[in-house]
């Protein structure tokens, strides 16, 4: 059996390691998250991400918008947050409702407060191996990883998708950590057969339980960043699986994130590590 890489309690511990450095800081971090619109998981996920900002000592600024806001508003509010130096960090809770592009939004935050790593210049950096803000779920699986495979140097390392948001970035940061790495997508040949080489199997799909027991190398370290809601077998009610089939893939692993309670917990926190970070450059000292 497989150990279980608890991501709840690592995430617990990095935001009481965030919270002891920011209470040392002359300055008071400061982290702004627009949300337009009344979605119900984004309104749960900036709520959420309010309350731990505080919780480790920063300054969290919410800008909640209509609906209906223009694109011009909305690149307005941008542009004043990248001007605020009391705001480090610039967070726009995606998806943007269908009339605002989302695209035109990114690119108009500021490089150096993009928290969530999605600004074309932070993915130049990353793929050029320079410093730059990396997206908050790819963070946080680096950060698991290393926790249990500290030297990764020549390991096999496949990634199964290949979004900007997950898959490239995972991607990037195994090869800064040496890794033999490999891409996959939903063109892939022989996906099973790819996957039983790799001693780090990272699945990002967003396909409820797709990767199998038998794709599993014996002993490899697997992390499983979906998060799918599927029925719980009881009328009306639903439970989150991953991309993983766990109850197959504990047996034959090595280690294993479960979900929930794996890659899950640690985006948020590394969002508030980007803040940090974020702030502690703005203010020369990183
Ligand atoms: P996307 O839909 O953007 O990308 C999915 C990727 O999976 C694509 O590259 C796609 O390939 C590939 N894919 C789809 N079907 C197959 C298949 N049958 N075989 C092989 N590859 C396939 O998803 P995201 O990257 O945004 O998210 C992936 C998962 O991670 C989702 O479950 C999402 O909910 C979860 N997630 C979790 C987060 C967390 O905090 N833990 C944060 C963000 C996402 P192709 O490019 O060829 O279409």
């Amino acid at each position: 059996m497989a150990d279980i890489i608890d991501g709840k309690a690592f995430a617990a511990k990095l935001r009481g390691e965030i919270a002891a450095e920011v209470a040392g800081l002359p300055y008071q971090p400061g982290l702004a998250v627009v949300l337009v619109g009344e979605d119900p998981a984004s309104k749960v996920y900036v709520a959420s991400k309010e309350k731990q900002t505080v919780e480790v000592g920063m300054r969290s600024f919410a800008h909640r918008l209509p609906a209906e806001t223009t694109q011009n508003e909305l690149l307005t509010l941008v542009r004043k947050l990248n001007a605020d130096s009391q705001v480090h960090g610039i967070l726009v809770q995606l998806p943007l409702p269908k009339h605002l592009n989302a695209d035109e939004v990114i690119a108009a935050i500021s490089p150096d407060k993009d928290v969530d790593g999605l600004t074309v210049a932070n993915a130049g950096r990353l793929v050029a191996g320079l410093p730059g803000l990396v997206p908050c779920t790819p963070l946080g699986c680096l950060l698991l990883l290393q926790d249990v495979l500290p030297d990764m140097t020549g390991l096999n390392a496949v990634v199964v998708g290949r979004s900007n948001l997950v898959g490239k970035p995972i991607a990037q940061l195994l090869l800064q950590q040496n890794c033999t790495v490999t891409m996959a997508h939903s063109k892939t040949r022989d996906l099973p057969g790819l996957c039983r080489t790799a001693d780090i199997l990272v699945a990002a799909v967003g396909r409820p339980e797709m990767v199998k027991g038998d794709w599993v190398k014996p002993g490899a370290v697997v992390i499983d960043v979906g998060i799918n809601r599927v029925p719980a077998g009881v009328e009306g009610k639903t439970r989150l699986v991953g991309d993983v089939a766990y109850e197959e893939a504990v047996k034959i692993a090595g280690k294993i994130t479960p979900v929930p309670g794996g890659v899950g917990p640690m985006t948020i926190a590394c969002l508030l590590r980007n803040t940090l970070t974020a702030a502690k450059r703005l203010h020369g000292a990183a």
